[in-house]
């Protein structure tokens, strides 16, 4: 591959090659329509997780500069609320054109910060930019309802923006979280501060250099960067009225209590564990490829990854070609052109998954491939695990248990259909779950009995388009639910309904006092 390096305008690296770059920048912060270097004293190092060489240190920004984000977006709130709608949406059209324009450059700077591949990256913006797309058809989908209630007199409903708002986005899809976001948040005339991964923050700053070229005035979408001392200022910080946040149980239960109980507006998706079962009538080929990238894609770094395939009766017996279709994945480098499946994103990672592996096997399940200590050509130093299946699962093992987030499947086999909807009805997650039948009847019971929030039916990754909602069911969610992101739903969460009663003729009226309810009678 050849080293197209080079720096962007915003300061983050952004090449085609994993190889080493001689003097990374650091990723600065965004403030104010201004790339602003950061007077941070702690910094995070990034690392290219197919080789682990330096690719930029991002801040744990200072209290000043998260203090003058939010100064920022407060300032850039009254006009920017009162910007017309049709002017917020021209804006948008232009970002989401120059989101196709520097897809590929998003999608390299996904691949050397993040591992996935380049291919896969690119699905990571698509997917945003769909979110993105979607928000542009907000002057037909942000008109409230008007009634005449009673005689001369109707009510109005309004969706209103909220002010300040805040994203706090996981590692693993760097484009497409924070435009789950930023998109429907701006154009409802809403002001952002997002704070990326600190793992791999380049395809946000590129989001933002982009925003700034479509036209969003200072201080709409601003950039802050950290970990915990970052969260906690957006927890607490009494400007910002609501927080989207996507990430993990440990630290979305925390980050969803806190928010909650400083009265802010709260969305969360969080982890899971989302299992395939597949019926012996299934058409098998196809079950089995759809099953396979599902559980290996992105090295099982999804929230919807195939984390346990469940086999009803005899369809445990395709177990052995399964495991020849994952053998057969090509583990390497994300810029490569023929890899499958990429590096995990830190050691720490790929040390956690294996050791997870080695759990299975200390409790009694099988290893039937195994894929630690994966090396392959070229790329000694990388965080790589290769696709493992485990059979022999009990639900009882702490690789069933925990959500690995690595390319690794732990198989379980139940007699029935029943039998298998009640195993995944008593895990705790329910972020997603899919059938693979060709028999509708069995299809619909599933469809209706299952706790997930997203079912697949013969589809592995029923990852909602934007017209819909990404939802999710038990842990998978916090609130239980009820804000879910983009959609109606997403549009709901980023605006303050407002509800307006007017009677402008007195003639038809009875006049005086009254003091029990009106009726309207
Ligand atoms: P993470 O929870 O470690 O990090 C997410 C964000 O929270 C980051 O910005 C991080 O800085 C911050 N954070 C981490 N620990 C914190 C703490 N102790 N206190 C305060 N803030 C903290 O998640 P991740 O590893 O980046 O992402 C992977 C997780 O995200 C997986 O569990 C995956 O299932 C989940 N995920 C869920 C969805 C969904 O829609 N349900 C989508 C993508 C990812």
């Amino acid at each position: 591959t050849a080293n197209t390096a080079g720096t962007a305008s915003t300061g983050a690296i952004v090449r085609m090659s994993h190889n080493p770059i001689s003097s990374p920048t650091d990723t600065p912060n965004f403030i104010d329509n201004e790339f602003l270097p950061s007077k941070a004293t702690k910094w995070i190092p990034v690392c290219d997780p197919a080789t682990n060489n330096l690719v930029t240190r991002v801040p744990q920004s200072t209290p000043e500069e998260l203090s003058a984000a939010v100064v920022s977006a407060k300032k850039a709130f009254p006009a920017w609320r009162a910007t017309s709608i049709i002017a917020r949406q021209q804006i948008l059209f232009r970002f989401t054109h120059l989101i196709k324009e520097n897809w590929d450059r998003l999608a390299a700077s996904i691949t050397l910060e993040q591992g996935k591949t380049f291919k896969d990256a690119r699905g990571d913006v698509l997917r945003g930019l769909q979110v993105a797309e979607t928000a542009c058809g907000i002057t037909t989908q942000l008109p409230g309802e008007v009634l005449e209630v009673a005689r001369d007199m109707e009510t109005r409903s309004y969706r209103e923006p909220l002010g300040v708002v805040a994203a706090i986005c996981p590692f693993n899809f760097p484009a497409m979280i924070p435009l789950w976001c930023v998109p429907i948040a701006v154009v409802t005339g809403n002001t952002m501060i997002l704070k990326p991964s600190e793992r791999d923050p380049g395809a946000a700053l590129i989001l933002a250099e982009l925003a700034r070229e479509a036209g969003f005035p200072k201080g709409v979408f601003n950039i802050v960067h950290g970990s915990v001392d970052t969260v906690n200022f957006i927890l607490d910080e009494p400007a910002i009225r609501a927080i989207s946040f996507v990430g993990s149980n440990r630290a979305g239960e925390y980050i969803y209590a806190r928010g909650s109980a400083n009265g802010k507006r709260m969305q969360a998706n969080l982890g899971a564990k989302n299992h395939a079962v597949l019926l012996p009538d299934a058409d098998k080929e196809a079950a089995l490829d759809a099953i396979v990238g599902a559980a290996f894609g992105a090295a099982g770094q999804r929230c919807m990854a195939l984390s346990v395939l469940v086999t009803v009766g005899e369809s445990s017996t395709y177990i052995p070609d399964l495991i020849e279709k994952a053998r057969a994945l090509v583990v390497s480098a994300g810029f490569e052109k023929n890899a499958d499946v990429g590096p995990v994103i830190s050691p720490e990672s790929k040390a956690r998954i294996e050791s997870l592996i080695a759990s299975a096997e200390r409790d009694g399940a099988t290893v039937v491939l195994d894929g630690r200590g994966f090396k392959p050509d070229n790329y000694p130093k990388g965080n790589f695990v290769a696709p493992t299946v485990i059979t022999n699962v009990r639900t009882n093992m702490e690789c069933y248990r925990e959500e690995i987030f690595g390319p690794v499947l732990v198989c379980i086999s139940v007699q029935t259909l029943e039998e298998a909807i009640q195993l995944l009805n008593a895990n705790e997650y329910g972020n997603g779950a899919c059938v693979f039948t060709t028999s509708g009847v069995s299809a619909s019971y599933f469809q209706k009995n299952v706790e997930a929030g997203q079912v697949g039916i013969n589809v592995p990754l029923p990852v909602p388009l934007p017209m819909f909602s990404f939802t999710g069911n038990k842990k998978s969610i916090a609130g239980g639910g009820a804000n879910t992101f983009y959609g109606k739903p997403g549009l709901a969460f980023y605006t303050q309904q407002k509800m307006v009663t007017s009677l402008w003729r007195r003639d038809n009226v009875d006049t005086g006092k009254q003091v029990v309810m009106p009726s309207h009678l």
